[in-house]
């Protein structure tokens, strides 16, 4: 054998394997069918920009040992997320706050906003007749009330999810933090920031030394690979490792539409922009540059459109409903049962991780092991 670990995948599952296990004096090589390592948080380099090809990735968590051990690699600056929603050419601030309370009705005090969010939710609230909301559109309308779910939450959670709201889990909306304060940051966590430079060069420095073979896919080559190495740690699709036996798992996937607008320095003066009406296509307009509040005399820009996931499309969210997760259930099963293979993170897992819970859980696992 040349390698302890053959690991498949190089997102952040599998390079944060490859460095802790190097750190332990294992022999590690890392495989990856795309092009290039990083996985989903792969950023290309155009025009100075660092673009996130697969989508916005803003790192935040409260769990300080995975800051102190992604701020080791590479320095995070002090990007906070404020996205900015357009209604048919109405701006509003989120995530929902004094700021979105006030450009909605005009109420300037967290009382005037309380009193404002109370009278709009009234009508669900007494529909509920005291129990739990059963879906995205009941929990809603008892959280923020009719106005903000008209114009902010209804036709993106469609568009985003290609369900009715009425279809989706209540859980979604929770995510969403609710506060009568000025405080546009999307998120609760204590720290946040982008990489410096780009999330791919955080990934080199965790893979270091270690031997990466990319456009590699490793069911094509399968026996060879098994045969170099005593353990493998698989990032890839459950369902793929078993030759979909039990059927193919349920995505959504997403699209991009990548520009490059020469001369223009700044397109929409926010890094990413929702569009929350039914009639625009996309999603949102993510503006690279200002995730690293570049200055460059030119910008890129990438519509987001989310769409059906079909066998051979990226996959990219987990659809988390009954059929998927007993479907999971029977996968994680087999896996469960394998001595040498390690199953970990987004895709082994199917499971919808952030990025520091991906790394916490490596962490964890190399532990463990
Ligand atoms: P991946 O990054 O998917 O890596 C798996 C790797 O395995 C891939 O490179 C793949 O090519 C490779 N692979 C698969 N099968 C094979 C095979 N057969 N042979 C060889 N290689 C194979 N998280 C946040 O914290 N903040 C955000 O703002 C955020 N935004 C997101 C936006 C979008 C659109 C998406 C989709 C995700 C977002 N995430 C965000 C989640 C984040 O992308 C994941 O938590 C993280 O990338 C998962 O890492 P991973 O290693 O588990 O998987
Ligand atoms: N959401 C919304 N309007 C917005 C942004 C988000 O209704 O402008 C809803 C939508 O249902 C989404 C959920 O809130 O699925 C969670 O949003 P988040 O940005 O966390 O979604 P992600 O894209 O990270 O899964």
């Amino acid at each position: 054998m040349k390698y302890d670990y053959l690991i498949v995948g190089t997102g952040f599952f599998g390079a944060v394997s490859a460095y802790l296990l190097s750190q332990k004096g294992k022999k590690c090589l890392l495989i990856d069918k795309r092009p290039h390592i990083g996985g989903n948080v792969y950023t290309e380099e155009i025009k100075g920009i660092n673009v996130h090809k697969y989508g916005a990735h803003i790192f935040h968590t409260s769990n300080k040992k995975v800051w102190d051990f992604v701020n080791s690699f590479v320095e995070f600056n002090r990007y906070t997320n404020c996205p900015v929603a357009n209604y048919k050419g109405e701006l509003f601030n989120l995530p929902f706050n004094m700021n979105t309370f006030y450009q909605m009705w005009g109420v300037k005090t967290p009382a005037e906003a309380e009193a404002k969010i109370a009278e709009q939710k009234a009508e669900a609230v007494k529909a509920l007749g005291g129990r739990e909301p059963q879906n995205l559109e009941e929990q809603a309308l008892t959280l923020v009330g009719k106005d903000i779910f008209e114009k902010l939450i209804k036709n993106y959670t469609e568009k985003q999810w290609g369900r009715k709201c009425t279809e989706l889990p209540a859980f979604i909306i929770k995510r969403l933090p609710v506060r009568l304060i000025f405080d546009n940051n999307y998120f609760n966590d204590k720290y946040q920031g982008i990489p410096e430079g780009g999330y791919t060069k955080l990934v080199e420095a965790m893979i270091g030394d270690c031997e990466v073979r990319l456009s590699t896919d490793y069911f094509e080559h399968k026996a060879e690979l098994d045969a170099l190495a005593d353990k493998v740690i698989y990032t890839g699709e459950i369902d793929r490792y078993y030759d979909y036996r039990y059927g193919h798992l349920q995505y959504r996937t997403v699209s991009f539409e990548t520009e490059l607008l020469a001369g223009v320095s700044n397109y929409q003066g926010n890094a990413v922009v929702n569009y929350t009406d039914a009639d625009t296509p996309f999603t949102r307009i993510i503006e690279h540059k200002h995730f690293e509040f570049g200055n460059q005399p030119d910008t890129v820009i990438s519509k987001e459109f989310s769409k059906e996931w079909q066998p051979g499309d990226e996959p990219y969210y987990p659809v988390n409903d009954d059929r998927n997760s007993e479907l999971y259930a029977k996968y994680k099963a087999l896996a469960d049962t394998e001595k040498n293979v390690i199953f970990g993170g987004r895709l082994a897992e199917y499971k919808y991780y952030d990025m520091h819970k991906v790394i916490e859980s490596a962490m964890d696992m190399m532990e463990k092991i």
